[in-house]
């Protein structure tokens, strides 16, 4: 990989997830792409994230791209190299009002070859019994489904790109081009020419958008997690990921040793884009006094640190990949709030296949 390109078919500013697949997908056609990053892969959101993949998507905004990203994880990539999903089953947890939405979604799953139940609180205590699930709450269960270490997919994406893949380690600081046509990005390491574009620079995508006319609202939300080391750890090989739509709370296996990382969606936006290690002990106790409803076996766990980030939010609150036509050549994929990894490769597929377009 080299750190000097000049000119590629395609632009992509951002080294996280949603930018590699894309450019994955680019070279898999054919392409030249140069990825630009100040952070090089995986220094925003994504190198922070938990990894939790699924297909179920019970926000219903994107049920395709979540079902077909699924998919891609369980084939490893285009060479079946990617590091496979930790299998330990995804569990989400809905309103028992909601279980008909649920359960027709769980049968477009099924008819599309997934595996994939609509359990009862009663099921789930039984077959997981760490967990504590109130009878006004049903599951959505995922065998196929669980977590991914996003880095070893960072990384595993970016060898697949293979040699038509260029990393820039540099600062995008404008797009170039006129407001009819877009011809490249200047960086802090001089200008990088292409006939296509995409941004997927979380919220460092709006200035660079602004610098051709375009208006890309986009805001920071806070999204961080919890290591929590319960004392009794008799069945955490068997915990599935959890996703409880009721309270905002999730949580998984840390995978290595006896710890568990655990979330709750956080409503405090226009935070720092920055990744840190370690959450204030107020954090901690907020994340604590909503899991221990779901696994009260954190109630008394000690806090091992976490990680303090962040995630793009768009307006709408859901990520789009948007196609623009002033200027052409441009191509947006942000603001994913919080679940974008689950979706990248379905996202890249999208976004790489309307490059391409732009490129002929
Ligand atoms: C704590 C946490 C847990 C999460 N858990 C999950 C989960 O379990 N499942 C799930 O599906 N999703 C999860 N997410 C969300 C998911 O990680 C993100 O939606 C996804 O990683 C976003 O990827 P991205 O490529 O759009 O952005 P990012 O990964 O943020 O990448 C953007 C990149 O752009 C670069 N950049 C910005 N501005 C510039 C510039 N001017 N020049 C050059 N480079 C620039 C940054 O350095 C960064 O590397 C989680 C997120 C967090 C923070």
């Amino acid at each position: 990989m080299s750190h000097t390109a000049t000119a590629a078919d395609v632009a992509v500013v951002g080294g996280g997830i949603i930018g590699l697949v894309t450019a994955e997908r680019l070279t898999a056609r054919g392409l030249t792409v140069v990825v630009i990053d100040e952070a090089g892969i995986a220094g925003g959101a994504t190198g922070a994230s938990g990894g939790l993949v699924r297909a179920f998507d019970p926000s219903g905004h994107h049920p395709v791209w979540a079902a077909a990203g699924l998919e891609a994880y369980l084939r490893q990539g285009r060479h079946g190299t990617w590091p496979r999903i930790r299998d330990q089953g995804s569990l989400t947890l809905v309103a028992r009002s909601t279980v008909p939405c649920a359960a027709d979604a769980v049968s477009q799953l099924r008819a599309a070859g997934r595996k994939a139940d609509v359990l009862s609180a009663q099921e789930i205590s039984t077959r997981f019994p760490g967990l504590t699930v109130p009878d006004d709450l049903a599951g959505v269960y995922e065998p196929e489904a669980g977590w991914l270490p996003v880095r070893a997919v960072a990384t595993a994406v970016l060898r697949d790109a293979g040699p038509e893949l260029h990393l820039k380690r540099a600062r995008a600081t404008r797009l170039l081009g006129t407001s009819c046509r877009i011809a490249g990005v200047d960086t802090t390491a001089g200008p990088v020419h292409a006939p296509a574009v995409l941004l997927a620079a979380g919220v460092g995508s709006t200035p660079l958008a602004a610098s051709v006319g375009v208006h890309l609202p986009l805001r920071t939300r806070s999204v961080g997690y919890c290591l929590f080391e319960p004392r009794e750890r008799a069945d955490l090989a068997e915990l599935p990921t959890v996703v409880d739509r009721t309270t905002g709370a999730w949580l998984r296996p840390w995978g290595v040793g006896s710890l568990v990382l655990a979330g709750v969606t956080s409503e405090e936006t226009d935070v720092p884009a920055t990744v840190q290690p370690g959450v204030t002990a107020r954090e901690e106790q907020r994340v604590r006094d909503v899991v221990r409803h779901r696994y009260p076996r954190l109630a008394q766990a000690p806090g091992r640190g976490g990680i303090t980030a962040y995630d793009a939010m768009a307006p709408a609150g859901h990520g789009e990949v948007t196609v623009h036509t002033s200027p052409a050549g441009l191509v947006t994929a942000t603001g994913w709030n919080g679940g974008g990894f689950k979706l990248a490769p379905a996202v890249g597929e999208f976004a790489a296949a309307r490059l391409a377009e732009a490129v002929s």
